[in-house]
C-alpha cells in the first residue's frame, strides 16, 4: 500500500475527475473505501480523527491510501509538531531538548531525527531540484552546517519558492506539508526513494 500526499479537502473531487494518478503505473485511482480511523497527535496537544480514503488502481488494482499533506506514513504525528523537532535539530538543539519543547517522549523524537538525519542528504537534492524547478532563480541556498539543517533549509527555500510562485493561487504550503507532498508521506518511512518522489500533488 503505498501513499499519495493530497490536501485532504480536494481528494473526492479529484478523484472522482480522475484526476490521482497510482503511484506505481500512473493508472486512474477510484475510491475504495476508507483506511482504519486513526488519531493523528497535533501541535500544543491538540489531536484530530482522520479517517483516510482508499483508492483503486484502475490499471495495476492495486490499492492505495490518500493520506493528508498533514501527516506522514506511519507517524502518529502530526508533520507540524515533527517538522518542528526537525527544524529544532538545524537550530542546533539535541534530541532531549527538542522533546521537551514538543511535549513528546525523547525516545520518539530521536527517532525522527535518526531517520531524517540519515537521508538528510537525499532530501536536501530532491528539494534543491524542486526549488530549482520552481523558481529559475532562488536565492543562493547558503550551506546551513550539518547535513540535517542543510536539508531543513532546501525544503524551508522549496517551500518559500512555492508560495512566491502560486500566490494567491494555491493555499500555501508549510514546508513540512511540502516535504510530506513532495515525499508522498515516505519522508520518515521505510521505501523513501527521491527518484520516485511525487510531482503530481498540490
Ligand atoms: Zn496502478
Amino acid at each position: 500500500m503505498v501513499t499519495v500526499g493530497v490536501v485532504a479537502c480536494v481528494v473526492e473531487r479529484r478523484l472522482a475527475q480522475g484526476r490521482l494518478r497510482c503511484p506505481a503505473c500512473s493508472g486512474r485511482l477510484a475510491g475504495w473505501g476508507y483506511a482504519r480511523v486513526r488519531v493523528i497527535r497535533g501541535e500544543n496537544g491538540v489531536g484530530w480523527r482522520l479517517r483516510p480514503r482508499r483508492s483503486r488502481c484502475g490499471g495495476c488494482g492495486g490499492t492505495h491510501v490518500l493520506l493528508p499533506v498533514s501527516c506522514l506514513l506511519r507517524r502518529a504525528d502530526g508533520v507540524a509538531v515533527i517538522w518542528a523537532g526537525l527544524a529544532g535539530k538545524a537550530a542546533g538543539l539535541g534530541y532531549r531538548p527538542v522533546a521537551r519543547l514538543l511535549g513528546r517522549p525523547a525516545s520518539t523524537v530521536r527517532d525522527w531525527l535518526a531517520r531524517f538525519a540519515s537521508r538528510a542528504g537525499a532530501v536536501r537534492g530532491l528539494f534543491t531540484v524542486w526549488l530549482c524547478a520552481l523558481d529559475t532563480d532562488p536565492p543562493p541556498l547558503a550551506p546551513a552546517g550539518p547535513a540535517v539543517a542543510d536539508a531543513v533549509a532546501a525544503v524551508t527555500a522549496a517551500a518559500a519558492a512555492a508560495a512566491r510562485r502560486w500566490a494567491g493561487r494555491l493555499v500555501s504550503l508549510s514546508p513540512g506539508e511540502l516535504a510530506s507532498s513532495v515525499s508522498a508521506g515516505l519522508l520518515l518511512a521505510p521505501g523513501f526513494a527521491p527518484e520516485r518522489a511525487n510531482t503530481s500533488s498540490s
